[in-house]
């Protein structure tokens, strides 16, 4: 290949079972002198130190449809019939970069049909403490022609990558419509790989989202069957999940504060909303999930931003259970859907970092409330909306639990509704306000 050497060994191979094993050998300091890498590196470092010889990435879709190019178009001379058959497949990927973590992974494998197993390699595996790294030893099984299998993988790893990619030049559209044909129309997560396949490039998105969609059309009925069913299944959710939105935003802007905090902002959706006001100057958004706040800077676009659109905004790792002097001088902060996350032995000290050390003049604050969990119905009684939830306060328990906080940390609080309310039950989020000073 132009940018090394691939190898293929066959480590078993009887009439049962057969093994194909593609081994890259990729040649970084190569792909500079010849000037084949990735464009736009600049003169940088990480032109000769990256991780391009150890993951699957760009290259291995290349090198997949360099050697197994008749395989990953669906073509056999000796046996045609055979191409065309679901065979039991499956494909071990050694190193998987998962840029949006394992989340991710199964988003766009399990859809397509797949048993999906992942391993997550660690940083370092002689230092532990560092944590784990965005590398996965990934399983796939399924019962697919081998065609199929080879257009997911060729689609797919560059996606989960999303570096710099080995290619993107205007057929890459093409590339991808004849991939992606036959399932890329129908999945969930179509734009995002889009997206990232295309690696950002808009012109080219936008087109090729228009021709999956076109494409999509073969049969209206059916389609427009399945998309509403689906929007059915989901409504609920998004729409609660837009009022929450709407209600915090509402009451950060009618706080008057121009600088604002969002602690715990995940993949980064209020951010969007709030980069979108004048109003607010400064806005910062922290997490202790790296893999969130990845996604959240894709989502925010924050490589792409013009300066001074990015000088208002950042986002920061970290913890909301440490001091942080970083969090101090704020007008105002968020904490919407976090609290729930914390273990309560350990809510004093959240309360002490959020309102003595950072005390920004305005806290908006949001929580389910446990009692409307008897209204949704595909929750079994007595179950957290989220299997990560250490609690769910009922009204009665939020609002002591804020009362006290505002008497020991000298602010006033109200108290909203968010989402529909019912007579008996309440309404499934509820808001408190925090405001520094007494009434
Ligand atoms: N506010 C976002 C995300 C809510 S999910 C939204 O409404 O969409 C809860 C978030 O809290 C997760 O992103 C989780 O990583 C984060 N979180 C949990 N414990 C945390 C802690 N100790 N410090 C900071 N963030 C934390």
């Amino acid at each position: 290949m132009s940018f090394g050497k691939a190898h293929v060994f066959y480590p078993q191979a009887t009439s049962e079972c057969c093994t194909a094993a593609l081994l890259l050998e990729v040649d970084p300091v190569g792909l500079v002198r010849n000037k084949r890498g990735p464009a736009g590196e600049g003169r940088s470092l990480e032109q000769y130190v990256n991780d391009r010889p150890y993951v699957a990435s760009s290259f291995l879709s290349v090198a997949i449809a360099d050697v197994f190019g008749s395989a990953l178009s669906g073509k056999s001379k000796e046996r045609p019939d055979l191409a065309q058959t679901p065979l039991p497949l499956q494909a071990t990927i050694s190193v998987l970069p998962c840029r949006g973590g394992e989340g991710f992974l199964r988003r766009l494998f399990e859809p397509l049909g797949y048993q999906l197993s992942a391993q997550g390699l660690p940083l370092d595996e002689k230092f532990s403490e560092w944590g784990a790294s965005s590398y996965f030893t990934v399983g796939l099984q399924g019962n697919v022609t081998l065609r199929q299998l080879l257009t997911h993988l060729y689609v797919l790893i560059p996606v989960l990558d999303n570096d710099k990619h080995y290619w993107v030049g205007d057929d890459e559209v093409q590339k991808l419509l004849r991939h992606g044909e036959g399932w890329l129309p129908d999945h969930p997560e179509r734009e995002i790989i889009t997206t990232r396949y295309l690696k950002y490039r808009r012109n080219l998105i936008n087109d090729a989202i228009s021709r999956l969609v076109g494409e999509e059309s073969s049969d209206p009925d059916q389609a427009e069957a399945k998309h509403s069913q689906e929007e059915a299944a989901v409504e609920e959710k998004i729409s609660l999940n837009e009022q929450r939105l709407g209600a915090v935003l509402a009451a950060l802007k009618s706080s008057g504060a121009k600088s604002v905090l969002d602690l715990g902002c995940g993949e980064g959706r209020l951010l969007q909303a709030l980069i979108k006001e004048r109003q607010f100057e400064r806005i910062v958004g922290m997490d202790v999930s790296y893999r969130a706040l990845e996604i959240a800077k894709d989502r925010l676009r924050l490589d792409r931003l013009p300066s001074l659109q990015k000088e208002r905004i950042q986002l920061m790792h970290g913890s909301l259970m440490y001091r942080d002097k970083r969090l101090a001088g704020f007008e105002a902060a968020a904490v919407v859907e976090v609290v729930e996350h914390l273990d309560p032995p350990r809510l004093a000290a959240f309360e002490r970092v959020l309102f003595e050390c950072a005390k920004p003049g305005t806290v908006v604050l949001t929580t389910p409330n446990a009692e409307y969990n008897v209204k949704w119905e595909k929750l079994p009684a007595g179950k957290f909306r989220h299997k990560d939830h250490r609690f769910e306060w009922t009204r009665a328990e939020f609002q002591s639990w804020a009362n006290g906080v505002a008497q020991r940390f000298d602010y006033h609080v109200r108290f909203l509704p968010v989402g529909p309310e019912d007579s008996l039950v309440g309404s499934p989020t509820q808001m408190g306000v925090l405001t520094k000073g007494s009434l």
